[in-house]
C-alpha cells in the first residue's frame, strides 16, 4: 500500500545552531489547561512565593497533568486567558525573583517496578511534546494482559518546515535519548523499538546508529523525508506495515509511539526529578533575522520571544508550532505551553492568501493520505450537514494541512475540518 504524501521545502535554517541557554522572562503566565483532559485547579494563592518546580496546578481526573511553576518569584495574580486553542481558561500568573530556587520537591522520584515508573511520569507533569498534549502517563498506563505492546517508536520526524527543537534535541541529548528507550523498554516490558526519523537528517542519524550498535533491540529506521511523516497512523505503517483502523489506538496493533523529547525528558526526569517546566522551540520565520533554538520557561510571553527573534519587520502573521499544524496568535501576551515547539514570524503574501474559488483541480484529493475527500468535506461542513460529514469520515482528519498547501486556490480545507470535528463534538450547535 502506498500513502499519499506531499514534499515540503525544509527551510530548517536553525538546524545547526546549538540550543540557547534558558530564557529567564520578568513573568510567566502559565495556563492550568496544558494538556488535552482536565484543567488543573491552582493550588496556590495570589502573594504566595513559589519555587521553580512546585506544583501550582493539580487535578483527581483520570486524563490530566499537574502543573509546576516554571521560574522562582511571586504570585501576582490567577486570571483567566483564552489560550491557543481559543478557549478561556484560568492561569496563575508569577513574577519573577532575582534568586531562582528549585523546590525541595525535586528530587529524582523512586522508581523500582512498572507502577512506581508510571507514577513518575504522572508527577513529572509530561504531556505529548509532539504537540498532541495528551496526559503522557495514560498512554503508558495501558494493561499488558489485554494490550500485548511489542514495539515502541520514538518519533523523530519533525517533518514541518521550520522547526528543528525535536532535532536539535536529538544531536545534543542522543545518549538522554537512548536513555530514555531503555527505561521505556524496560519498566514496560516492550523488546523492541525503533527510532523512525526522515532520511535526511544525516547527522542525527549516524549518532543514533552508533550509540544503538551496543543496544539490544533498539535500531534506527530510515524513513522518506515526506509530509507527513510524523503523524501517527503514517510513523507506524512506515515502520512497522501495520495499519492502524479507524478509531483504532497504537496499542491496538502493538504499539506505543513516543515524540523523541518526551522520551528525552523521561530519561531526565528519572535522574533529576526536574518537572516539566520549560520547552526547548525555533523561532524562525521569513522575517527572522537569526533562527534560533532557545530553552524557555512554560508560560513566557510572546512578547518576550519577540525580543529574541530580533525582527527585520512587524509580522503579519505569527505562529505557534510549525506552519502546517500550527495556531496563529494575535496577542502579544500569548504565553508558550508545555506544547509549543515554535514561534514563527511571517510577512508579505504566503502570510495574508485570502481563498478563491475551487477549480476542481483535484490536489488536495491525492495529497491526503488518508484518503479523504477535502472539497467534499468542505462543502458538507459549509453546509452544516452532520450525516455527510460522518459518511466523509472526518473525524480520521488528522488537520495536517497537506490539502490546505496544495491547494491552488488557497482554500481552508484542513481549517474546515477541524471546525467540522467541533460541530461534530457540540451535535450540530456551532
Ligand atoms: S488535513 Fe485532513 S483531509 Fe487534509 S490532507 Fe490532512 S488528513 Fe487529509
Ligand atoms: S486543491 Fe483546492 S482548488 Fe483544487 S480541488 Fe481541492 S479545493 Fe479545489
Amino acid at each position: 500500500m502506498k500513502l499519499h504524501s506531499i514534499k515540503l521545502p525544509h527551510r530548517k535554517a536553525s538546524a545547526e545552531m546549538p540550543t540557547l541557554k534558558t530564557l529567564n522572562p520578568p513573568r510567566v503566565v502559565i495556563s492550568m489547561s496544558q494538556h488535552g483532559g482536565v484543567p488543573c485547579t491552582p493550588v496556590v494563592n495570589v502573594g504566595d512565593q513559589v519555587k521553580t518546580g512546585q506544583i501550582i496546578g493539580t487535578s483527581d481526573a483520570v486524563i490530566s497533568a499537574p502543573v509546576h511553576a516554571s521560574i522562582t518569584g511571586k504570585v501576582a495574580a490567577i486570571t483567566d486567558v483564552i489560550n491557543i486553542a481559543g478557549k478561556r481558561n484560568t492561569a496563575v500568573v508569577i513574577e519573577t525573583s532575582h534568586r531562582q530556587e528549585m523546590h525541595e520537591s525535586v528530587k529524582p522520584p523512586a522508581v523500582t517496578d512498572r507502577s512506581s515508573f508510571i507514577d513518575a511520569v504522572k508527577t513529572s507533569g509530561l504531556v505529548g511534546l509532539g504537540g498532541a498534549g495528551f496526559p503522557t502517563y495514560v498512554k503508558l498506563n495501558f494493561d499488558p494482559k489485554e494490550n500485548s505492546i511489542d514495539t515502541l517508536i520514538v518519533n523523530a520526524a519533525e517533518c514541518e518546515p521550520y522547526i528543528t527543537s525535536d532535532y536539535r534535541a536529538l544531536v545534543e541529548s542522543s545518549a538522554e535519548l537512548i536513555g530514555g528507550i531503555k527505561l521505556l523498554m524496560k519498566y514496560l516490558e516492550i523488546p523492541k523499538a525503533f527510532i523512525g526519523i526522515e532520511s535526511d537528517k544525516s547527522k542525527a542519524i549516524s549518532m543514533l546508529t552508533e550509540l544503538c550498535r551496543k543496544e539490544k533491540g533498539i535500531s534506527v529506521q530510515r524513513l522518506p523525508s515526506s509530509y507527513p511523516q510524523g503523524a501517527e497512523k503514517i510513523m507506524i505503517y512506515n515502520v512497522t506495515g501495520r495499519v492502524l483502523k479507524e478509531g483504532g489506538l497504537p496499542m491496538s496493533v502493538g504499539c506505543l509511539v513516543m515524540n523523541c523529547s518526551s522520551v528525552i525528558f523521561i530519561n531526565d526526569y528519572l535522574k533529576k526529578g526536574i518537572p516539566l517546566i520549560r520547552r526547548r522551540i525555533t523561532v524562525d520565520g521569513n522575517i527572522v533575522n537569526k533562527p534560533l533554538n532557545v530553552f524557555v520557561p512554560v508560560g513566557t510571553q510572546l512578547s518576550e520571544i519577540i525580543k529574541l527573534a530580533n525582527l527585520r519587520k512587524t509580522p503579519d502573521r505569527v505562529i505557534f508550532g510549525g506552519p502546517m499544524m500550527g495556531s496563529s496568535v494575535y496577542d502579544p501576551e500569548m504565553p508558550v505551553m508545555k506544547t509549543t515547539n515554535a514561534v514563527l514570524f511571517f510577512e508579505g503574501a504566503a502570510a495574508l492568501a485570502e481563498p478563491t474559488p475551487c477549480i476542481r483541480c483535484g490536489r488536495c484529493v491525492r495529497a491526503c493520505s488518508l484518503n479523504l475527500m477535502p472539497t467534499e468535506l468542505e462543502s458538507a461542513y459549509d453546509n452544516k450537514d452532520i450525516e455527510r460529514l460522518k459518511k466523509l469520515k472526518v473525524n480520521i482528519c488528522m488537520n495536517c494541512g497537506a490539502c490546505s498547501y496544495v491547494c491552488p486556490a488557497k482554500r481552508n480545507l484542513s481549517e474546515k475540518n477541524q471546525l467540522a470535528k467541533i460541530l461534530l463534538r457540540n451535535g450540530g450547535n456551532v
